[in-house]
């Protein structure tokens, strides 16, 4: 009797047995991480959402207008809170405690399709967002990001802005030149504080008490956040993307950039966040996708020797 082929077949069995298993131990596994973080956790978090452009063009950062739609009337239907900016406030700092997981929505870069294309989705869902907007861009185009000249891309006028304010909406600094502030001495990011709270207070008539750092780039951290406090902003956001818990910096705003999709399906990726599953999520896949490349690489190995036998 030829011992080889049997014994390949019983390794080669056993090992598509285990695979089978750990298929199955790996989708329970997933099942109560969801069951976990969304039933377990009894503390209420916010969920800050970050967008740039809605609309429907080829612009990396831009999410198309019905996934945007999609979104919203997901957060409406579910009756999720949308915060504002003072609710976000008082959370963090006066722990105020909020009856269920919320959100706050913000747009990055004062693109003019927020007005146009995400401000009626907005209002038709009764929604309110942050709006933070770069102040030397304000009427121009968006010609940062290596697109120099590129007239392309409005960016919302002060009359814009203006009308995004008397409609609810809320205004925040996104700097001035949108510097990065890794890129320039804690003085220069002292001025772009400055500066643009005071230009959007001239134009406005109230100072911003958000501001959301360009590229989610804080620079020297501690000196940031002072300067910022000094000139009278509450509240800072990065784009670290993890859920908010009261209690936390409130110049050090975790927020998840919702048009960054990486591959992944838009509606698919933003429920994830908003099931605060997706730090969870992204770590327990790629564990997935290694053991995969593992158990490959071993039916390879096993199947190669028997056939060398
Ligand atoms: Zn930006």
């Amino acid at each position: 009797m030829n011992e080889s082929p049997a014994m390949r077949f019983i390794a080669l069995s056993a090992l598509r047995t285990l695979y089978q298993v750990c298929t199955v131990a790996y989708g329970i596994g997933l099942l109560l991480l969801g069951f976990w973080s969304r039933f377990l956790s009894h503390q209420s978090q916010v969920i800050v959402l970050g967008y740039h452009s809605v609309g429907n063009t080829r612009l990396h950062i831009s999410m198309p207008v019905a996934d945007f739609d999609r979104q919203m009337r997901w957060l409406q239907r579910r009756s999720t809170p949308v915060l504002t900016i003072e609710q976000l406030i008082n959370f963090i700092t006066l722990r105020h405690p909020l009856s269920q997981d919320s959100v706050l929505v913000t747009f990055d870069d004062g693109f003019r399709d927020n007005l146009t294309q995400a401000l009626p989705i907005l209002r038709r869902c009764n929604l309110a967002a942050v709006f933070f907007v770069p102040t030397f861009h304000v009427g121009d185009y968006y010609t940062w990001d290596g697109n120099r000249g590129s007239r392309q891309h409005r960016i919302l006028s002060w009359d814009d802005v203006r009308s995004l304010a008397a409609q609810g909406q809320q205004i925040g600094s996104h700097g001035v030149t949108h510097a990065r502030f890794s890129d320039i001495s804690p003085r220069d990011v002292e001025w772009e504080l400055r500066e643009s709270a005071a230009a959007i207070e001239g134009r406005l008539g109230q100072r911003p008490t958000g501001i959301a750092y360009p590229y989610g780039d804080m620079g020297e951290a501690e000196k940031t956040a002072n300067s910022a406090k000094r000139l009278g902003y509450q509240v800072g956001f990065t784009v670290v993307p993890r859920p908010l818990l009261g209690g936390q910096p409130t110049f050090e705003i975790p927020r998840y950039m919702v048009d960054r999709f990486s591959g992944r399906d838009p509606f698919t990726t933003f429920v994830l966040y908003l099931t605060c599953l997706f730090g969870t999520f992204r770590w327990y896949e790629s564990l997935g996708t290694a053991a995969k490349r593992s158990a490959h690489y071993l039916f390879a190995v096993v199947d190669d020797a028997g056939g060398r036998n």
